[in-house]
Parts: structure tokens; C-alpha cells; sequence
């Protein structure tokens, strides 16, 4: 495939724009060809110098796709998502309104997650994943929880993205939360697609992590359990972390100084493992994170719709912590999370110049290494060897644009401006605005009949 006629934002080492740019897409989904204009000598070499690619003239049978004058940029990463929560949208809760964190999970999202039948679950990561192309997210980081239908739920989940065309890395939440039994279900069902994955790698573009809730949910047993599990499987484990002061307070409870220093201790936390949130955190958490490598992901939205505090985040990439941005199932538009991510450290700060390059940076260049560093997936840049994970957005920027001043643009155009057509892996998931590999309303409209079931049951 041939994209030309494309505005391109590379984000290649020296993030270059290149005006009337041309992107080769080859047949193993990676990028070939990133110049300006087909069939000058801006032919880029392939990595490990095996002479140069040939001319993209010479490609006749490739399709061409002209973007008219479009932005091609790489497709968006979530770093932590909730798919299952899908269902709970427009579901109004009965009784009086969750007053803090732990209500908000006991009264809704504890008890979401028991309702949900193995359809329900396939439902809601189709709904989820068509939501995430449509606003240019190619790669998704899910977190699940479906305590009555745990064992096989990642292979509905996975069954979902492969249909809609993602990139993905799935979970169980385990969590002591639920009884012994199901401790031993959540655990079990991370180690079965752990392995099937690792004896069948497939395609590659659906990865794994070990998935725990949080260290309020989980005695010392169950995370010994799951470090032994995972000795032989070396996946990362993704956890919520500090992410409401009731995480800190169990952990001072159990003689731990808090989440991050337990966590760290029995051997969760490294330089594989997720930790999303990190609101409740000090001094001495910041330096531990930086320290070990951890992967921060803050979810600004969530928090603030949760009013569980604002993330440290500035003091964060200050101390050198790498964090990342996810949406924790509150919205499938990253960009709002990249704007919520500086609007918060701004307000946090008192200080209109701050946030804005920690926003762009978690947004655009951290969930790229995050992705490459735990998964090995080159995403999140055009240039050539890497996946074609690609976004064609309708902007037509309306003044000058270059590498120096991407995140002015970003803010107030790109972010604001819809996603034509979204690439996975050099092939089509959405194409001028319509999903390409499954029927948005048939979806919807079976999905709506689930939710209505499940809304009755809960
Ligand atoms: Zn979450």
C-alpha cells in the first residue's frame, strides 16, 4: 500500500513534518518507504543496510491511496482501559450516589463486573474496541474483571479485537475481593492465556500482562501466589496503584509505608509492571518508581470524575519516572486525556506554564517506549522497519506547522479534528469513518440488548 499526498507527522528521532509525504505500507505490515515525493531519492535504507528499498514507482501492484492533503500521524495508544465497563453506559444506579472511591466500586463497578456473562464481555470489548478506532487508538491496554465468567474471558476479549482489527495486551483483574475461589479462578485464567500465548505467538499483535486489582484487594498469599505463577511466564503485572487514599491507608494498616513500597517488596512492581494511577504517592514512592523503572499511567479524566486527587505528574517526569497515559474505561478519545493530563497539573500547579510537556511527552512518546520496552512492539513512529500502526486525521492545519510547534496543534486542531481512517498493522480498521471489519450498528444494536439484560440483573 501507498499513502500519498499525505501532511506527515513522523515522530522520528527529529520528529520531522513532511508536506506532500509519501508512506509505503509493505505486505508484513511494517513501513517501507517515508519521503516526500514518489520517485525522488529520499528512499529511506532498511535497518541492517541490505541496499536500499526500490523505488516506490517501480511498485505497481501496490494499492495507492491518495490522502488528499490529510494528516497521516501514528495511531494513539491507551495504556489502560476498562472494555468492560462498556455495558454500564447511560445505566442509572439505584439508591443513593456513591459518595466516595470505595462506594463508587461496591455500588457500581463490583457490582458491574459480577453481572457480566461471556457474552456480555464480548459485547463490551466490541463495543469499546470500535469506539477506540474510531478516534484513532490502534493499540489498547485492557484491564478485565467478570468474576462470573472469568475462565476463557480474555479469549472473548481477544476474539473482539481480532474481529474490529486492534492491537492489544489483556488481563484478569485478579482479586481477593470475591472469595478463595475466585482468587484462584483470576489467577488461572492470567496463567492459561499467559502460556497460550507463549506457545502460540500467532501474529503478535495481542499480548499479555498479569493482571491484579490493587493492593487493597489482595492479601500478601495471593501476590506470592501470583510473583510464583509468573516466575516461569516473566509477563508484567498490571495494577491499580495508590489511586484513592484508601489504598494508602490498607497499606499502612498491614505495617507497609504504602502501596508502591509493598507492592515493590513482594515483587510486583519492576521495570515490566503497569501501575496505573499513582495519585496518593510522596517523595520517597517517586524516587522508588524512577528507581526501578516502573510504568506510571495516569488517567486524568478518571480522577477528576472520581475526585480521587490530582497525580503528581510534573514531580514525576521531574525524578525521571516514566508515565505514561491511559483512559481507565472513561472515554475511548485520548486526546481528551491528553488535554485533561495538562489542564490538571495546570490547576494543580497554580501555574499556566506547566504541563505542557509532560502531556505531550505521556501521550505521544512514553506509550510508544512503554509498548516497545514490555511488548516489543515498534509503534508510535512512521519511519521505516516500524509496525504500520497509522492515522489519517481530517486537518488541515490553518497556520504554519513544523516539528517546533506540534503541541499548539495538537491542543487546539489535531485533538479536535476526526480520524478519517485508522491502520493497524499495515492493514484497514476504520476507513473513511466506518469500521471496515464488522457492522458498527449491528454491534451496537446486540450489544444494546445485552446491557438491557444486564441492567436488570444488576
Ligand atoms: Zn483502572
Amino acid at each position: 500500500m501507498i499513502i500519498s499526498n499525505a501532511r506527515v507527522l513522523t515522530f522520528d528521532s527529529s520528529h520531522r513534518v513532511i508536506d506532500s509525504g509519501v508512506v509505503e505500507v509493505l505486505p508484513d505490515g511494517s513501513i517501507g518507504y517515508v519521503g516526500r515525493v514518489e520517485g525522488t531519492t529520499q528512499v529511506q535504507h532498511h535497518p541492517g543496510g541490505q541496499g536500499r528499498h526500490p523505488s516506490i514507482s517501480e511498485e505497481k501492484s501496490h494499492e495507492r491511496i491518495d490522502a488528499h492533503g490529510k494528516l497521516l500521524m501514528p495511531a494513539l495508544i491507551n495504556c489502560h482501559t476498562h472494555l468492560y465497563s462498556t455495558l454500564a453506559r447511560g445505566m442509572l444506579l439505584p439508591g443513593r450516589a456513591p459518595k466516595n472511591f470505595p462506594e463508587i466500586l461496591k455500588k457500581l463497578w463490583w457490582r458491574l463486573d459480577r453481572g457480566l456473562n461471556s457474552d456480555d464481555v464480548y459485547y463490551s470489548a466490541l463495543v469499546g474496541a470500535i469506539d477506540s478506532a474510531k478516534n484513532g487508538v490502534g493499540t489498547l491496554v485492557d484491564h478485565h474483571s467478570s468474576p462470573s465468567a472469568c475462565a476463557g474471558s480474555l479469549d472473548r476479549i481477544e476474539q473482539a479485537f481480532r474481529e474490529v482489527g486492534l492491537r492489544g495486551v489483556l488481563c484478569y483483574e485478579t482479586s481477593d475481593r470475591n472469595g478463595n475461589a475466585s482468587t484462584t479462578e483470576g489467577l488461572n485464567e492470567n496463567i492459561r492465556f499467559l502460556e497460550r500465548l507463549r506457545n502460540e505467538p500467532g501474529d503478535g499483535l495481542i499480548a499479555g500482562c498479569f493482571g491484579l486489582h490493587a493492593s487493597f484487594t489482595l492479601s500478601d498469599r495471593t501476590l506470592r501466589r501470583a510473583v510464583g505463577a509468573n516466575q516461569s511466564l516473566r509477563a508484567g503485572f498490571h495494577v491499580h496503584v495508590a489511586e484513592d487514599c484508601c489504598d494508602v491507608l490498607d497499606a499502612r494498616r498491614r505495617g507497609r509505608k504504602s502501596p508502591i513500597a509493598r507492592l515493590h517488596d513482594l515483587g510486583i512492581l519492576d521495570d515490566k509492571s503497569l501501575a496505573a494511577h499513582c495519585v496518593h504517592v510522596n517523595a520517597s514512592d517517586i524516587s522508588a518508581l524512577a528507581r526501578h523503572g516502573i510504568n506510571v499511567v495516569h488517567n486524568p479524566q478518571s480522577n477528576c470524575n472520581n475526585a480521587v486527587g490530582m497525580a503528581h505528574l510534573v514531580e514525576m517526569f521531574r525524578a525521571g519516572v516514566r508515565v505514561g497515559l491511559g483512559s481507565d474505561g472513561y472515554s475511548p478519545r485520548i486526546w481528551e486525556e491528553f488535554k485533561a493530563a495538562f489542564h490538571v497539573q495546570k490547576l494543580r500547579a497554580g501555574d499556566p506554564r506547566t504541563g505542557y510537556a509532560e502531556a505531550y511527552a505521556a501521550a505521544l512518546l512514553n506509550n510508544r517506549t512503554i509498548a516497545e520496552k514490555i511488548w516489543g512492539w515498534r509503534i508510535g513512529r512512521i519511519e521505516t522497519g516500524a509496525r504500520a500502526d497509522l492515522i489519517l486525521v481530517d486537518y488541515y492545519p490553518p497556520t504554519p506547522l513544523g516539528a517546533e510547534n506540534l503541541f499548539g496543534h495538537f491542543l487546539f486542531g489535531i485533538a479536535n479534528a476526526p480520524v478519517d481512517s485508522l491502520i493497524v498493522n499495515g492493514r484497514f480498521v476504520l476507513r473513511h469513518k466506518e469500521c471496515v471489519n464488522v457492522d458498527e450498528r449491528e454491534v451496537a444494536a446486540k450489544a444494546a440488548a445485552r446491557a438491557s439484560s444486564l441492567w436488570k440483573r444488576f
